[in-house]
């Protein structure tokens, strides 16, 4: 990956963990990444219930507490929601934005992920922005369509934020906690051309400048070859990064 962007390897917990145990788990990790700040920026995507926790935890430590999910607008009646002012006022300074699952089981629109990444970077929260294609839109060469459908979609709505405000996250839904993960070139053809739209819609420094991460079944023993293609800035990784030891292998491979 090109030097100016520094690599992220980003932990999404999902619907995992008690308040307890996201304490025992932040009070394993941070010792073990002090002193990686400059190299590899690490964060922890949290659930709501311990992300208040999790922040407070990592203060002062470079790692990076997000949310996985917030609502574009502040307050009001959204019952069941939460704000971006809201994630910031408990420490968070990331969220994930349009997760497949989301998109999947709670119909979040490509009109709403590109909202809410919108309000995230307005509000100065890092948004991972995800994006991914199907078993069935892969095998039916649909696979650039719906991608490059989604990062326009998010990309059109983001006013002239610079390219470091937002990450992208390629995470092909049929990898995402299947154990099948997405070729090493798979992954760099994907990623590449996510890159390539950035700059048709905004400019080759945008283009350099967004890190856009993969994601879908990371683990320590297909990270490094996934990290080793030019446009890969990361991972995004749900079940890898819910053990300590196997997330920090991942954190390493980063390097
Ligand atoms: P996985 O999940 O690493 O368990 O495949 C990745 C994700 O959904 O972000």
């Amino acid at each position: 990956m090109a030097q100016e962007r520094r690599p992220l390897m980003a932990a999404n917990w999902k619907m995992n963990k008690t308040v307890r145990e996201a304490q025992d788990y932040m009070a394993a990790l941070l010792p073990r990444v002090d002193g990686l700040a400059g190299e590899v920026d690490v964060a922890v995507f949290a659930p709501f219930t311990c992300l208040s926790e999790v922040a407070r935890m990592a203060e002062g430590s470079g790692v990076i507490a997000g949310a996985q999910n917030f609502f574009y607008e502040d307050s009001g009646a959204y019952t069941g929601e939460v704000s971006a002012p809201m994630l910031l006022d408990v420490g968070a300074r990331a969220s994930i934005v349009g997760h497949s699952e989301r998109r999947e089981l709670f119909c979040e629109t490509d009109e709403a992920v590109a909202r809410k990444t919108r309000r995230a970077v307005e509000a100065g929260l890092l948004p991972v922005v995800c994006v991914g294609e199907t078993k069935e839109e892969r095998d039916a060469g649909r696979m650039w369509e719906k991608v490059s459908g989604q990062v326009r979609a998010v990309v059109e709505g983001l006013g002239d934020a610079p390219g470091g405000s937002l990450v992208f996250a390629y995470e092909p839904i049929w990898a995402i906690g299947t154990g099948e993960t997405a070729s090493p070139e798979d992954a760099q053809e994907a990623i590449g051309r996510i890159r390539g739209l950035l700059g048709e819609l905004r400019g080759e420094k945008f283009a350099e400048e967004a890190r856009i991460l993969y994601g879908g079944s990371i683990k320590p023993g297909n990270v490094s070859e996934i990290m080793a293609q030019k446009d890969v800035d990361g991972g995004l990784v749900g079940g890898a990064s819910l053990e300590v030891d196997s997330f920090l292998q991942l954190v390493e491979a980063a390097r």
